[in-house]
């Protein structure tokens, strides 16, 4: 792909997402030069999904850039990542949450999460399932958390042009949102992100109430 033609698709979008709505440009598998390109467009916020990709990135950006990190996270390589990100997206265990806690405590620092819900058909997919998150919740246990802060929910929704099927999937994240925010946890502070939407859900997303949008291949095209 033209190097050129990310700026353009990034204009592009960026006109098009509500204001209050957050484009996070994920760059998995996409060569340096693209996320350079898309920096110097005014993109801060990249995705990447793999430990080794992302710690190769890491430095060859700009200080300022907004790392999220969106893939399954193995305990064992934990560690190398905790301390760089601007927000892990896929907390999708308990001992996985703890474990962040625990090295960022190691590490005084704070590190925020969202927690992964499970909404789609598929299996493969990883996440808490609904009732998982809201037992969570219920019996409060982020308060066990000392430097670990929760700051919402992600999720992905079925990989299928039902689009009624979508939209159901991205209904029931917000209402999970929404019962924890408002129901089951009201004094939690900074629980304000639901992430739901990519390149072929995102208008959707956005209309259940997405606050943020994780988009790759139409910015940077199809991954190599
Ligand atoms: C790859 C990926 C995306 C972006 O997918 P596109 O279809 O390329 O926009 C979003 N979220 C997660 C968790 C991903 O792994």
């Amino acid at each position: 792909m033209d190097i050129k033609e990310i700026t353009s698709r990034l204009r592009e979008l960026q006109m098009e997402i509500p204001a209050g709505v957050r484009l996070v440009a994920v760059s998995k598998f996409q060569p340096i030069e693209y996320l350079q390109e898309a920096y110097l467009c005014g993109q801060r916020h990249f995705g990447e999904s793999r430990v080794q990709e992302f710690l190769e990135k890491y430095p060859q950006m700009p200080k300022d850039t907004k790392w999220h990190f969106i893939g399954h996270l193995q305990t064992n390589k934990l560690r190398q990542i905790i301390g760089k990100t601007y927000l892990i997206e896929s907390i999708d265990s308990e001992r996985l949450l703890a474990l962040v806690d625990e090295e960022s405590r190691k590490k005084e620092i704070i590190t925020n999460v969202l927690l992964q819900v499970h909404i789609a058909i598929e299996e493969t997919k990883f996440g808490f399932s609904p009732e998982e998150v809201k037992e969570y919740f219920l019996k409060k246990k982020y308060e066990q958390l000392t430097n670990t802060h929760i700051c919402g929910l992600m999720a992905m929704a079925s990989n299928t042009d039902e689009e009624m099927q979508v939209r159901r999937e991205f209904t029931s994240v917000s209402k999970l949102y929404n019962e924890i925010a408002e129901v089951i946890s009201p004094e939690l502070r900074g629980f304000d992100t639901i992430s739901m939407g990519m390149s072929g859900d995102w208008p959707i997303a956005v209309e259940e109430g997405a606050t943020e949008i994780r988009v790759g291949s139409s910015i940077f095209g199809e991954r190599g």
